[in-house]
């Protein structure tokens, strides 16, 4: 509010001098909105004319967007208490909305009407004192108005209300929810008003069905009873000289129901079963064309229906004509805008939605997070439509669509690309694991079949994947790269995934693998194990080994886990890979032994989606039995993220891996987000600082801080500390300042093939 009640109400009366009563009317209710910082300011009055509805007298509106046609009842004014403030129902005005009303009253406590003060959120008009100032002015105002009021004729009183009419109209009009909201009600308004205006008995407002064969009733007043009420379609082919007239006259003004031809048609079975003697037909025209009819209908007598009354009826035609034509646009603007953002079969967003998404999407980036757009394609789409029909095409993608946005998570985006392709934009992770799972999620969403016209259909898809920062940096070249990475999985047959790598540029096919690739991998033992050594840094001790796998391509050569793991993860592969593994780097440990290791302890990564396989601790414990290594010589490395995605399931397995005697170490330490209080939960031995925090440790000190934290962390929980990707003399110089770690990195050692490691390890310890 701008100043003290004091100084409003001096104002106020001040600016009053010399103002007739209606422009102070006027400039009070500007005031009190201004004042009461709300929406609207509105004076309703009950008059003699009025019937049960009360409509505005006169209003200041601030904010135009409020619903309009607002009336008050005339037993909510007449039950309103004097001198108080009432807080009214205001939900028509929004959720949220609040509404104030105050009885305006004559000298004897004689009812004048209401104030009324609106807005669309929350408010209170707390300084009561300056609202009874503005209604003590305004009752004023009113009184002297209303004495005035014998001198109105009833053409004034007409002109008033076509002025109201058409403002309540416009802002109507200006309402941006008109082409969802429903009509009827509003309709319905209007039938209320000409009645109570004309004083009419039965006001209607009809229209065309689409064929023009049929008149329908949208809403219809009846007066008398003051209900609103439906009536039954006309027929054109009943009343057809009714029909012509409708479309050929401007108005059809009768005054004598029983003697005019126009409506002769009506009489037997509509006019004179209602008692109808008088009435005012006003076509509605829009677009040159009539598309419907108000109806004013007078029971029991004839009436002479003045001009004006007829300008009036003709007024509110031509309103309704307009309400029409600004709908029907509003629709058509937005259909045009649905065409071109939506696909007309599954209503999903199209290509333009989806480069517009984003478009947003790396906007908002930030450099630190990913996101992926996968492109999946139905294998042999276009051969099934053949055979089966287009109809039978559209229900699988539909069914397609369905099974894809169930596997949908919040804040993912869907849309439909070509004919028979998807593209899916997941959400932003801080870890790419996260964005493998997604895929394999919508994958796993298209395993059953679809019914369809009662059959059942398998289908299998082509996926092409696109990781953001790494691959496009325009929306453009996301899709485009997504599409290539698509064609490319295509191009190698059925069920096939592809990222998408930037020699698809130069078309150096041959340098793509996809799973088939990685099964056969499997079934030709072309993988292998390296180990790269930890270190005590004091002693100088060989602690363990980490077991880190690679494949040797008999054409490409040497291939880093990173660029297949994940790969192995989504098509499921990991798991037969896994159990490999494990034997594998189990044996290899126990061989080290025979071959005098003594005290190393083998740790093997270990994959989210093994760790949740129902037989994965069989599997361990089978490796472990049969191979008769000592538990405690084996680790393995679970990663922070996957530990806190899964914590019940996690930390009930980990107690079974405890039991067994098998120690766990929590690798890539600090990428994730897990709290320390989780952290004493988890019955784990060791945590392996990420390379991302040894990376200059002794240079940058946030990294240091980071590593001393986590450092003491350890010690407190009593964990080991292994330090990871240590490189440098003086990464390693400043660790072992801070504590005690284990050290592993290529500046002790890079990952070594298992027959070199033994002499290395010789050779170290033997320095
Ligand atoms: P990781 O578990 O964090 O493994 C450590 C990675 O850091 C290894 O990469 C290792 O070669 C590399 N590294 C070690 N010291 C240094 C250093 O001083 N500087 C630099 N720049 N890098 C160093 P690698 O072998 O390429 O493995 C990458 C990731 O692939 C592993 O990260 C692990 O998450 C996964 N992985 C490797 N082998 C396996 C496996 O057998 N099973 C599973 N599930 N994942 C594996
Ligand atoms: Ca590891
Ligand atoms: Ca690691």
């Amino acid at each position: 509010m701008r100043n003290g009640h004091g100084d409003f109400n001096k104002q106020l009366l001040a600016s009053l001098q010399g103002r007739n009563d209606k422009n102070a009317v006027h400039y009070i209710l500007e005031q009190a909105s201004l004042y009461f910082e709300c929406d609207a300011a509105t004076v309703y009055l009950l008059e003699e004319k009025s019937g049960r509805t009360i409509f505005p007298y006169k209003e200041f509106v601030r904010n135009s967007n409020i619903y309009p046609l607002s009336t008050l009842r005339r037993e909510t004014i007449l039950n309103l208490p004097s001198q108080e403030i009432f807080q009214l129902d205001a939900s028509i005005y929004g959720e949220d909305a609040a509404s104030y009303a105050m009885l305006l009253e004559q000298e004897e406590h004689q009812p004048l009407g209401a104030l009324v003060l609106i807005h669309h959120t929350p408010f209170t008009p707390e300084d009561e004192e300056a609202l009874r100032t503005i209604t003590s002015c305004l009752n004023v105002y009113l009184s002297h108005l209303q004495s005035a009021k014998s001198d109105w004729n009833h053409r004034s009183y007409i002109e008033e209300r076509i002025r109201r009419q058409q403002s309540d109209f416009m802002r109507l009009m200006k309402d941006a929810r008109l082409t969802s909201i429903d009509l009827v009600p509003a309709f319905q308004m209007i039938c209320e008003s000409t009645a109570e205006t004309l004083q009419v008995d039965r006001v209607a407002v009809w229209f065309f069905s689409e064929d023009r064969t049929t008149l329908e009733c949208r809403a219809l007043y009846d007066h008398p009873s003051k209900k609103f009420k439906n009536a039954q379609g006309l027929q054109k082919a009943h009343y057809p000289a009714y029909f012509s007239s409708l479309e050929e006259n401007r108005s059809i003004v009768v005054e004598q129901t029983s003697d005019d031809f126009r409506v002769h048609e009506l009489l037997e079975d509509y006019l004179a079963p209602l008692n109808i003697k008088a009435l005012m037909d006003i076509p509605i025209i829009s677009g040159g064309k009539t598309i419907g009819v108000l109806c004013c209908e007078h029971y029991d007598d004839s009436r002479n229906w003045s001009f004006d009354e007829e300008a009036f009826a003709t007024s509110i035609g031509d309103m309704i004509a307009f309400i029409n034509e600004h709908i029907k646009r509003r629709k058509a603007e937005k259909k045009a805008k649905e065409l071109a953002y939506y696909d007309y079969l599954t209503h999903l967003p199209n290509r333009n939605a989806l480069e517009e998404h984003l478009d947003t999407r790396m906007d908002q980036a930030d450099g630190r997070s990913y996101f992926a757009l996968i492109y999946l394609d139905i294998d042999g789409f276009t051969e099934m439509t053949e055979r089966l029909g287009y109809r039978i095409g559209d229900q699988l993608l539909m069914a397609v669509t369905r099974r894809l946005k169930s596997a949908l998570q919040k804040g993912e985006f869907i849309s439909r690309l070509d004919y028979d392709g998807f593209a899916i934009v997941t959400n932003d992770t801080e870890v790419k694991n996260a964005l493998y799972k997604r895929i394999h999620k919508y994958l796993e969403s298209l395993k059953e079949p679809l019914m369809v016209d009662g059959q059942e259909f398998f289908i299998t898809v082509s996926t092409g994947v696109v990781v953001f920062p790494e691959d496009g940096d325009s929306p453009a070249t996301i899709v485009r790269n997504g599409h290539r990475a698509n064609t490319e999985a295509k191009r190698l047959g059925r069920s096939m995934i592809t990222f998408y790598r930037p020699s698809f540029d130069e078309y150096e096919f041959e340098q793509q693998w996809f799973h088939m690739d990685l099964a056969k991998a499997l079934e030709n033992e072309e993988f292998e194990l390296y180990y790269q050594p930890q270190v005590h840094p004091f002693s100088k001790e060989v602690t363990g080994i980490e077991a880190l796998v690679r494949w040797t391509h008999p054409e490409k050569g040497v291939i880093p886990p990173n660029e297949f793991i994940p790969l192995a993860e989504v098509t499921g592969l990991i798991v037969p890979l896994g159990k490999w593994i494990l034997e594998k780097a189990v044996h290899q440990a126990i061989e080290l032994d025979h071959q005098g290791m003594g005290d190393i302890c083998v740790s093997v990564n270990i994959s989210a989606i093994e760790f949740q396989h129902p037989e994965f601790l069989t599997h361990v414990k089978r490796v472990v039995y049969e191979s008769g290594i000592s538990p405690e010589k084996l680790r393995l490395e679970i990663t922070e993220t996957m530990a806190m995605d899964h914590e019940d399931y996690t930390i009930e397995n980990l107690h079974h891996l405890q039991d067994l005697g098998v120690t766990v170490a929590l690798d890539d330490f600090g990428t994730g987000y897990s709290s320390l209080k989780y952290l004493s939960l988890f019955p784990i031995q060791c945590l392996k600082i990420d390379r991302s925090f040894i990376r200059n440790v002794e240079s940058n000190p946030k990294n240091g801080a980071i590593v001393q934290s986590i450092v003491d962390l350890a010690e407190n929980l009593d964990l080991e500390v292994i330090a990871e990707g240590v490189e440098t003399k003086e990464e390693l110089r400043h660790l072992t300042a801070i504590g005690n770690q284990i050290i592993q990195g290529y500046y002790y050692s890079k990952p070594l093939p298992a027959n070199e490691l033994l002499s290395w390890i010789q050779s170290f310890q033997g320095e």
